[in-house]
Parts: C-alpha cells; sequence; structure tokens
C-alpha cells in the first residue's frame, strides 16, 4: 500500500459529477438524487450530489434499511442516531436461544441491550488474493457495544442469544460496496477508475461479495479523535500490471476494535496514477 488516507467522517459535500450519469446504472437524462455515503442513519455527513436515479435509490434504500432498522436498530438507538421518531416501535426483537431452537421475545427498545453484532470476514477480497468469484470466505460474528448490560438480561431471560439471526450478511456487504464506491467516485470522479461494484450493489444474487469485499491486513490505526465514527480511506494497489482503488472502511471506529474491511472499487486511471507518483 503506498499511502492511506483516513479521513474522519464529518459534513462534506462532493459536487455533481461532471459526466452526468447515475454512479451506479450509468443512466443518462434522469432525475438524481444526492447520496449519502456513510447512510445517514449512521451518522455520516459525507454527501454526493446528484448521484442516484430513483430506481438505484430504492435499491440501495433496501438493503440500508435491512442494516440499520434490523440489524444495527439497539446500538443507533442507545447512539442518538435514529433521527425519526417512526424508526423506533413500541418493542424490538431479542432473538434468544433455547435448547439448539431459536426464540424471539419482544421488549420495549429502552430495554434492549446496547449492542451491535459486526461480521469480521477472514479473507482480503478474493480480487487481490488469488482467489475466484463465487468464493466464499469465512466469517465470525462478534458482538461489540455494552456486552455486560446483554449478558446480564440474557441472564435475566435464562437463555443464550442467538446473533445468527441478528446479521444479515448480503446486505452488509452490499452497502460496503455502496459505500466505497460511492466515497471514490466523490473522491476521483467516475471518469477516474473503472468501477467493480455496480453490479454487487445493484443485484441481490450478485456472487462478487467474498471476490470484492474481504478483510484489512495492512495497518489498524485506530481513530486519533475520540469523536471518531467511522473511518473512510482509499488506497492505490498493484493489480497485475494495473492499480486498483481499495477503498479501507472500519464503521464504529470507536467502540473498540472493530472490523477494517477492504473493498476493491476498480482500476484507477494514469491521470490518477500519475498524481500519487505511481510507477508503470
Ligand atoms: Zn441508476
Amino acid at each position: 500500500v503506498a499511502s492511506f488516507e483516513v479521513s474522519k467522517i464529518k459534513a462534506k459535500v462532493f459536487p455533481p459529477d461532471p459526466s452526468g450519469v447515475c454512479i451506479y446504472c450509468g443512466a443518462k437524462g434522469k432525475v438524481f438524487s444526492r447520496e449519502h455515503i456513510i447512510p445517514s442513519g449512521l451518522g455520516g455527513g459525507l454527501i454526493l450530489l446528484q448521484a442516484s436515479c430513483e430506481s438505484c435509490r430504492k435499491i440501495t434504500q433496501t438493503f440500508e434499511t435491512t442494516c440499520l432498522r434490523k440489524d444495527m436498530f439497539s446500538f443507533r438507538y442507545h447512539f442518538d442516531l435514529i433521527k425519526h421518531k417512526y424508526e423506533i416501535p413500541d418493542t424490538v426483537p431479542l432473538h434468544l436461544l433455547a435448547q439448539g431452537l431459536g426464540e424471539v421475545k419482544y421488549i420495549p427498545p429502552k430495554t434492549n441491550p446496547n449492542f451491535l453484532v459486526l461480521p469480521f470476514i477472514h479473507r482480503p477480497p478474493g480480487m487481490i488474493s488469488g482467489g475466484v468469484p463465487g468464493q466464499i470466505s469465512p466469517i465470525t460474528l462478534q458482538v461489540f457495544g455494552n456486552t455486560a448490560e446483554l449478558k446480564a438480561q440474557l441472564e435475566q431471560q435464562g437463555q443464550l442469544h442467538d446473533i445468527r439471526n441478528l446479521f444479515n450478511l448480503q446486505a452488509f456487504v452490499r452497502m460496503l460496496a455502496k459505500i466505497a464506491h460511492s466515497f471514490l467516485a466523490g473522491e476521483l470522479g467516475l471518469k477516474n477508475f473503472k468501477p467493480e461494484l455496480p453490479q454487487l450493489i445493484l443485484d441481490d444474487r450478485c456472487i462478487l461479495g467474498n471476490y470484492l469485499v474481504g478483510n484489512w491486513t495492512g495497518d489498524s490505526t485506530p481513530p486519533s479523535n475520540p469523536k471518531t465514527l467511522h473511518q473512510l480511506g482509499w488506497a492505490p494497489m498493484r493489480w497485475g500490471n494495473q492499480w486498483v482503488a481499495v477503498v479501507r472502511i472500519r464503521l464504529f471506529a470507536g467502540c473498540g476494535p472493530t472490523p477494517i474491511y477492504s473493498i476493491v472499487a476498480g482500476a484507477i486511471s494514469r491521470e490518477i496514477q500519475q498524481r500519487h507518483s505511481l510507477p508503470d
């Protein structure tokens, strides 16, 4: 890795891409909506203007809603990241495991423990580590947040937590792909990289998940500012006779040693290669 920029997430607005197309499907001549690069429900203030056509917006909204309102609800609730009251239901499910069988109890959000489940993917993206499309990387789900509170709650319920039910991996991987692609579109502009991620973002049956998304094996620099929510950056990486842009994402960076993902966004243009003084 030649260089790495870790930018703290704060309000930043990228201008519309000069190409005038949807950054996901390439459609021209439509009405485009702004893209929150990190979903606004995760507290991200990074915005790319006039980025997404209506049909792509609906697709990205669907998997982001799954991640935010189901998998990450408890954590967002306790961290005051929920802006709209209608997002807060009267009760939330607490998934339990009793004698090998899953069981769900419904409890008020206030009494739901503050926790977050995140997957560790145990391989770098297949594309840069000799893998092939369709190959599945091993993953481990880990609980972050107030695990003591979670344990106490579960002891009171007398059962074990079943985190398998608490995570939609496909939706999460597509959300990472969306963050990486829209971030690079804002940072470099669409003409400066050959996008690899749109198919994974737009097609829920796409098998490129572990080919383009994996763990980060480089530095694990923790946030220097305790107010940092997430970390996001990109680095050029050698791939055959080209350079590809690899986006590094660490969500909830302030909550302990959360996983760091690398996402291959695509080969960069010669102009970007020269701008970063990368050899041929
Ligand atoms: Zn589109």
